[in-house]
């Protein structure tokens, strides 16, 4: 229930930012009206906490409204390579990133044991026919907002959008990708209609009708299986190569056009201008088919530097562990693991890393793992398909030899 208190000045700061109209100023005091869905943005915005929302207790509540498996769909935006650091980009054409494909292919599974649908949503400045690539991984439905205020990500608007669609249509379960958009979106709608998340999910299920969502806690030393019965949506995050993908089904997804204002004002921040930071660091190691990763068995940076030739001549990226970071050999960006980024590529080439079971976490579904490390006993042998022992500084050399006479004698 939404109450507005006599203290109420008639500022009239509430009524622009409700996306629902259902704010309006008679004889100078807010009204709100039955268009309301309870999203709480004219609560943040009053000045003197006039506008009060009291919410049912949600142990008694009645969730048999709540269906369907939505996930939330991430667009990047396609920059092209190769330009220097410092320069000024403007937005440009945007695809959906891959982690929105294994979220609906997961998804896809709980609709199915949940007998529901899976929706998509999308939220841009203009549809480009998203359905049919949507649709292939599993979707029913999308529900497309299409608006010019959604260029852009940014928090404000975005959570908006998200809480009155959840307000409209009531799913039961919502996923996002745990990628730095949906880190940062997830959190602000949960607690804008007041439920729980569960963050960096690495399996999810169906339990007794509820989303099961497990997840590595203290340190990675547990799996926590998580369930949240009294609120709706369930929400998860889900990294970025941990579902697998599904095999695409060739069908078009049916899309549903949600209309929905956006008060520009909502807006706490304004991108001013767009810069490339560096080619090479802004390359995401999650991307790559193939990657080269050092521990702290590669003793020093300056013998670190010998696997970037190593990946070089595979065509791939370098990676390391958090012992390898934390001694400066490479920067954050590039760990691979439960505190970096979950990799799954084609090839996972670990020089001098032990396999701590945080390690483990974050390429455990890498395709073809390698491992060379000089101890037999070393945790990293037991995930691995091929293993060398041996020292790694002895090993890598003869290795790039090896695979530069091969691609010189093609
Ligand atoms: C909350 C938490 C989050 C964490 N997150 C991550 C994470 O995201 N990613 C991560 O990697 N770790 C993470 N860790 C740290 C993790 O527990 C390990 O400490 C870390 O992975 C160890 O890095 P390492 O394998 O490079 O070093 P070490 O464990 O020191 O292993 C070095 C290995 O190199 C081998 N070696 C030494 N010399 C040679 C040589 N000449 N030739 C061949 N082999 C050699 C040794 O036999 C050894 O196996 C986390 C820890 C915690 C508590």
């Amino acid at each position: 229930m939404i109450t507005v208190l006599n203290k109420c000045i008639g500022c009239g700061k509430c009524v622009p930012v409700c996306p629902f109209a259902a704010v309006q100023m008679i004889d100078k005091r807010a009204v709100i009206n039955e268009a309301c869905t309870l999203c709480g943005a004219c609560v943040q915005v009053c000045p003197v906490d006039a506008i009060i929302i009291e919410r049912e207790d949600p142990i008694h509540k009645d969730f048999s409204a709540y269906k369907g498996v939505w996930v939330f769909i991430e667009l990047e935006h396609i920059h092209k390579k190769g330009k220097a650091a410092g320069t000024t980009i403007q937005p440009a054409a945007k695809k959906i990133r891959k982690v929105a494909y294994e979220l609906l292919s997961e998804g896809r599974k709980l609709a199915d044991t949940l007998n529901e649908e899976l929706c998509a949503i999308v939220l841009t400045d203009k549809n480009t026919g998203y359905e049919k690539e949507i649709g292939a991984y599993g979707a029913d439905k999308v529900y497309l907002v299409e608006n010019s205020e959604l260029e852009e990500y940014n928090t404000d608007v975005f959570s908006t959008v998200l809480v009155a669609l959840i307000n409209r249509h009531k799913p039961g379960i919502f996923l996002y990708p745990a990628t730095i958009m949906g880190r940062d979106l997830a959190p602000r709608v949960a607690a804008s209609i007041y439920v729980g998340l569960t963050a960096d999910c690495t399996a999810l299920s169906i339990k007794d009708g509820l989303l099961l969502q497990s997840r590595p806690a203290f340190g990675g030393n547990i799996m926590a299986d998580i369930l949240s019965p009294n609120s709706r949506p369930q929400m998860a995050t889900v990294r970025p190569n941990v579902m697998k993908l599904s095999e695409p089904l060739g069908k078009a997804a049916v899309v549903i056009k949600e209309d929905i204002k956006i008060d520009k004002s909502i807006k706490r921040v304004k991108v001013i201008e767009r810069k490339i930071v560096h080619d090479k660091l802004s390359a995401k190691i999650e991307n790559s088919d193939v990657i080269v990763s050092g521990g702290r068995g590669m003793k020093d940076i300056n013998k670190f530097k010998v696997l970037e030739q190593l990946a070089s001549s595979l065509d791939g990226m370098v990676g390391a562990s958090r012992g390898a970071v934390d001694m400066g050999f490479k920067e954050k960006s590039r760990q691979v693991g439960q505190s970096g980024t979950t990799v799954s590529p084609k090839l996972y080439v670990a020089c001098g890393i032990s396999g701590a079971v945080q390690h483990i976490v974050g390429m455990k579904s890498s395709d073809i793992i390698i491992a060379i490390n000089k101890d037999p006993n070393a945790p990293i042998f037991n995930v691995a398909k091929y293993g060398i022992v041996g020292d790694v500084h002895e090993i890598v050399p003869k290795l790039i030899k090896a695979i530069n006479k091969r691609v010189n004698s093609r």
